[in-house]
This record gives C-alpha cells, sequence and structure tokens, in this order.
C-alpha cells in the first residue's frame, strides 16, 4: 500500500485523477491530513463513504506510535523514539524557543557519513525514510504534544542530502500554504557537505536555509574528523556554498562543533574568518558533546566565548548554540537509529 503522506498537493491531484476522482479532492485531503491531523480515513467527513473507502484500499496514513518518550529536566526539550513500522526505529526532538517550537526530524536510518564525533553513525545505514516518513515525524509530535511546529531542523539522524528527492519532495509538503504551512524560512537543511547536491538545491527555487557542518579549517583535519571532506575538501565545498548565495540570496549558517584541542584555537578561528570572510553567513558555534565511543572532549567554556568574539571581531556574526536536551541524549549527535528487533542499541 502507497502512504498518502509520500504525496506533494500536485502529485496526489494526478494520483486522485487516476483514480477517476476530482483534483480538488487532494486540497481536502490535505487540510484533513496537514491541518487537522486526523488518523483515520473515516475522520475526512466531507469526503463521500465510497471515496473514503477508495483512499483505505489504496493508501495508509503511515501513523506512528510512540515507543519512549524522554523529556528533559533541564529544559522543556522532549526526545521521541517511533515505530517506523518495519521493525526500526527512529529519534525525533521537539525543542521550545521563545519563537515557538521547534522540530528536529531525522532523514534517514542510520548514517553513511562516518563523521568521527557523531553518534548517529556508529551504527549500521540501514534506509532513507520516505517523505512520507519524514513529515509524520512532525505530525505525531503535533498530535501528542497537542501543539503547533514552527521550525523544522533536519537535524536529526541521517545526510538529508543523501536522500535528496525525498528531503526536497518533504519540504515542499511542509512548506505548501495547504499542507503544514510552515515557511521556507523557518526550514533548515544540515549537511556534512555532498557539494553536488548543494549545487541542486540551489536551484530548486525553495528558500530554506542551508547549513553546512564546517567543523574545521584544514583539510588534514577536517578529512580526519569527516571522511566526506576526501571526496569534497573545503575549498569544493564553500565554492557550492558561494554559488548557493548567488542564487538564493540567503545567509548560510556554519556550524563549527568546538572540541578541546583539536579545532578550538585562536589559529583556527583566524583561519575560519579567511575562510568565510565576505560571505554572507553566520557561524554557529556548538560545544561538542560527547558521545560514548567518542575520541572528542569539549572546549572550555572560556574557549569557546574567545573563539566566538574574534569571529565577531572580524565581522563574522557568530553565535554559541544553546545546548538542549543533553540529559535525555537529545543534543547534537547523539541520536542514534535503534533496532526494534535486536538488542544491538536499545
Ligand atoms: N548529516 C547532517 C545532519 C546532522 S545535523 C550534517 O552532518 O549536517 C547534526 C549537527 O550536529 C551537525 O552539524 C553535526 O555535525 C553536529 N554534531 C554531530 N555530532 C556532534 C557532537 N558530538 N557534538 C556537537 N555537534 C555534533
Amino acid at each position: 500500500m502507497k502512504n498518502i503522506k509520500d504525496y506533494d498537493l500536485e502529485d496526489l491531484k494526478e494520483e486522485l485523477i487516476s483514480y477517476d476522482e476530482k483534483p480538488y479532492r487532494a486540497e481536502q485531503i490535505f487540510k484533513w491530513i496537514y491541518q487537522e491531523n486526523i488518523t483515520s480515513f473515516d475522520d475526512m467527513t466531507n469526503l463521500s463513504l465510497e471515496l473514503r473507502q477508495k483512499l483505505k484500499d489504496n493508501f495508509t496514513l503511515c501513523t506512528y506510535n510512540i515507543i519512549k518518550k524522554q523529556e528533559s529536566k533541564k529544559d522543556e526539550t522532549k526526545k521521541y523514539l517511533f515505530d517506523v513500522l518495519d521493525g526500526n526505529a527512529i529519534e525525533t526532538v521537539l525543542m521550545k524557543y521563545h519563537h515557538g517550537y521547534s522540530i528536529c526530524v531525522s532523514s534517514q536510518i542510520g548514517c553513511k557519513m562516518g563523521c568521527k564525533f557523531c553518534a548517529s553513525t556508529g551504527i549500521k545505514f540501514v534506509r532513507s525514510l520516505t517523505s512520507g516518513e519524514i513529515v509524520e515525524q512532525i505530525l505525531a509530535v503535533e498530535r501528542d504534544a497537542k501543539i503547533k511546529i514552527s521550525n523544522v531542523v533536519f537535524m536529526g539522524i541521517g545526510e538529508p542530502l543523501d536522500n535528496y528527492d525525498n528531503v526536497v519532495n518533504a519540504i515542499r509538503i511542509i512548506n505548501n500554504p495547504k499542507g503544514l504551512n510552515i515557511g521556507a524560512r523557518h526550514i533548515s537543511v544540515s549537511t556534512s557537505g555532498l557539494v553536488p547536491n548543494i549545487y541542486r538545491l540551489a536551484d530548486e527555487n525553495i528558500q530554506c536555509t542551508l547549513s553546512i557542518s564546517l567543523h574545521a579549517t584544514t583539510d588534514e583535519k577536517r578529512s580526519s574528523m569527516m571522511p566526506v571532506n576526501n571526496r569534497y575538501n573545503i575549498e569544493a565545498l564553500l565554492t557550492a556554498c558561494k554559488d548557493y548565495i548567488n542564487k538564493t540570496h540567503r545567509r548560510i549558517s556554519f556550524e563549527y562543533a568546538l572540541a578541546k584541542e583539536e579545532n578550538d584555537n585562536l589559529e583556527d578561528a583566524k583561519r575560519l574568518a579567511r575562510l568565510l570572510k565576505g560571505m554572507l553567513c553566520h557561524v554557529n558555534l556548538i560545544p561538542i558533546n560527547k558521545i560514548e565511543s567518542g575520541i572528542y572532549s569539549k572546549s572550555s567554556n572560556e574557549n569557546i566565548i574567545k573563539f566566538r568574539d574574534y569571529l565577531n571581531s572580524k565581522g563574522i556574526v557568530a553565535t554559541i548554540r544553546r545546548e538542549l536536551g543533553s540529559d535525555i541524549d537529545a543534543a547534537c549527535g547523539q541520536l542514534r537509529r535503534k533496532s526494534l528487533s535486536s538488542k544491538e542499541d536499545a
């Protein structure tokens, strides 16, 4: 059966036409799914019984069950473990900010990128999520927490640009005024640096924010932390970023996780300022979170502040990311794929 949440509005119209239905029905269905957040086709009361039956015969609503929910005692962060209905489970994080609720969604079950500091990578890659499986994370959290999400970040498990088509389709559903109606500027896609797909994204005509996991200022250091740098080095990455800025006029956000005595000294700050000079960008400094197998440890607060102040003094806007949910392993780099059938990482 097909997951009805895999379709963006235009594709759902086409699909309904092929069932001899009027295309405007797709808009009604979208409203039920994304605005009313119903969990059964029977709830679509303005559709005929016959159409509801047709939908039931052909589609699923892919409604997630919560396997586990953890709530931070330090802040209001919640981490959800969802059953993706095939024996696998993924994590999604809900964060509360003064401007509203932000959700961190996963894009794959596992991750192939192999970044040395990230827990998502320590276990086997299983598969990419479909667009419907991505958007259902938002709907399931909205149902459970009884809130409306206003920001979506693709910063959970997986490399979004390694699941390009499904992620872009999910963004269209999230952004559609008849879908989740979340403005593109409130959607961020974070990548470890898959250069060809940064060029593709620049041409999609979506005004989402691009975040780049940079984390180092020399190829030697970056390759030691992130194997993807052997394929696309810093120069190739920054050239693609400049193209993205030229085409979209959007400011790029560079993420830089500070690890003690690895990438956090003043020389790094100087090189970073030189690399980013003149670019329309913002630097997000993340105190690196230690993971179980991790070889890196967090920079001192003093160092982090020095690093930020140096960048700011060179005209590069840098802020320190507030750490949310660290007591429930919901902070950056702490999400992992879980297997329901085995105990491998539960
Ligand atoms: N694969 C994408 C999406 C993951 S986003 C990417 O790499 O961008 C998660 C962010 O958290 C990335 O910037 C990632 O580099 C960062 N991160 C991973 N592990 C971390 C850790 N241990 N401490 C702090 N940040 C980490």
